[in-house]
């Protein structure tokens, strides 16, 4: 059986578990058409994703409130002090749509680089937070505002603007999924 060499290095330098779910990443990644493969509407829906998740991180900016959210609780999600709705599985992040997503907008199976550290919920969540750029993070990831990031962002003066965005990203991601639904079913 073939293994990749990337992923003979994860086994080497990472934890098991972190290595494997990688590796079914980069090969689900792999498998979903680019953005010139898909039909414009699609690609362009793409696109607007990736301007909206630039746009939405620079606006949160930075935060306290992720740094510490995860202090007491118990683990996955508590293992390191911050990033609690990272401690997810894996998966339940990077369902078929966001990757399908993000390969269009050109995330490749070596931008997803890993963290150094304990695997503990998502593959890319360590003791520092995520090790992906926005650019190759879910859509999930960077819209998602925990009550406590909510807050903060509402107390600095600048919640309605950030919701504005969020909203405007939910509304893109269901048009994509449709579109990408519709273009799955015409190709059965
Ligand atoms: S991809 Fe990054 S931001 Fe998203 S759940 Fe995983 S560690 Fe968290």
């Amino acid at each position: 059986m073939w293994i990749p060499l990337s992923h003979l290095l994860d086994r080497l330098r990472q934890p098991r578990t972190r290595a494997d779910e990688t590796r079914r990443l980069r090969e689900r990644l792999a498998a979903e058409p680019n953005r010139g493969e898909v039909p414009q509407e699609e690609a362009l829906a793409s696109a607007e994703l990736l301007r909206l998740r630039r746009e939405l991180k620079a606006a949160i900016g930075e935060v306290v409130s992720c740094r510490t959210c995860a202090v007491g609780h118990p683990p996955p999600h508590g293992h390191f002090a911050g990033g609690h709705c990272c401690g997810l599985v894996t998966e339940d992040a990077w369902n078929d749509d966001e990757i399908a997503a993000l390969r269009q907008s050109g995330t490749r199976a070596q931008d997803l680089r890993l963290p150094k550290g304990d695997h503990a919920g998502c593959a890319f969540r360590g003791p520092t937070g995520c090790s992906l750029t926005v650019e190759h993070q879910p859509n999930l990831c960077v819209r998602y505002l925990c009550p406590d990031l909510f807050r903060e962002v509402y107390a600095r003066g600048d919640g309605p603007q950030i919701a504005a965005l969020c909203d405007e990203m939910e509304a893109v991601y269901l048009r994509f999924i449709a579109l990408r639904a519709q273009r799955v079913r015409d190709s059965d």
